[in-house]
């Protein structure tokens, strides 16, 4: 397979599509992000490295450190995760309260917002330090020392996260969260303000293209059952309530974030990530959908 020129080709089409989406604004340090933003990068298990654009440059990864999240408190405290949220897709948007309301306080899945409160809630629980811990597990899976998370952005998130926080204070109110609301927050913006770029996502993502192996020294990091379940659940929900479309587009496992990435893996073949921060309506990066049905397009495969 030529990626270098199905890259190329993916590029060529981007540029000449003119995007009507928005860049996020509702928490104000994204909204200063330059919306012409693009990069598209494309790791595959058998042949390398393949990229274009603002590849290297790194964003705020947002709702993609929900992924990570739930891989960790997996790996802490195995299937009792699912005591606690559902595996089943929204259908709503990622900040809804109502159908939280009517579930009795157990989140959809762990992808939307509420569910993502909720692992927090676990790592808060069961971690001494569950900011160095999240952050080091990442540096450990992508082999990059120097990621970090954003202090400015994780403020400017918490300064606007009254929904975020009623989230919390309404499992809390339904006896599903343990700590205290406002460490639960905070760990939780911090893990969205984590930075990364196309590159060291792609990289953190090969073990869930990989079977839960480290392609650097094959060693075994996550449980192949685990990266199966994750992997289900990118799948079933990890674009809001656009999963379905981005399936129907895509046809690969992958999650969004408000900051414009996408990730996205072939199972067994390669793992991918595109950044383009203006938004569609949904809140997914129009540019980065396009890239990835342009990739499954042109290379005719996708897991379905
Ligand atoms: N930090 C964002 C929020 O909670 C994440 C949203 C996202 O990327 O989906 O609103």
């Amino acid at each position: 397979m030529d990626y270098s020129k199905i890259l190329d080709t993916i590029q060529l089409k981007l540029k000449n599509h003119i995007p009507t989406g928005k860049v996020a604004t509702y928490i104000p340090e994204l909204a200063k992000i330059p919306g012409d933003k693009l990069g598209m990068h494309l790791y595959c298990i058998n042949s390398g490295h393949y990229n274009f654009g603002d590849a290297h440059e790194r964003f705020s990864i947002q709702s993609i450190s929900k992924v990570f999240s739930l891989t960790l408190a997996m790996n802490t405290i195995g299937n009792d995760v699912f005591k606690r949220v559902d595996v089943e897709p929204s259908g709503n948007p990622f900040n809804s309260l109502i159908q939280l309301e009517y579930e009795n306080g157990i989140p959809r899945n762990p992808f939307i917002n509420a569910g993502a409160l909720l692992i927090a809630d676990i790592l808060v629980s069961h971690l001494k330090n569950p900011k160095q811990e999240l952050l080091q597990f990442i540096r450990t899976i992508s082999g990059i020392d120097s990621i970090t998370s954003n202090s400015t952005v994780a403020s400017s998130e918490k300064k606007h996260s009254n929904r975020n926080a009623a989230l919390l204070h309404l499992m809390k109110s339904f006896g599903n969260i343990e700590n205290d609301i406002d460490k639960v927050l905070d760990l939780y913006v911090f893990q969205c303000a984590i930075e990364m770029s196309c590159q060291e996502l792609a990289q953190a993502f090969m073990l869930y293209a990989n079977e839960g192996v480290s392609i650097q020294n094959q060693q075994q990091i996550i449980a192949k059952r685990t990266v199966k379940r994750i992997n289900a659940i990118m799948q079933t929900c990890g674009f809001y309530d656009e999963a379905g479309e981005f399936s129907f587009r895509v046809g690969l496992p992958g999650k969004s974030g408000v900051g414009g990435g996408i990730v996205a893996i072939h199972p067994n073949q390669y793992s991918t990530a595109v950044w383009s921060p203006k938004l569609n309506p949904k809140g997914n990066s129009e540019l980065g959908m396009m890239a990835l049905e342009e990739l499954t397009t042109l290379t005719g495969l996708s897991i379905f």
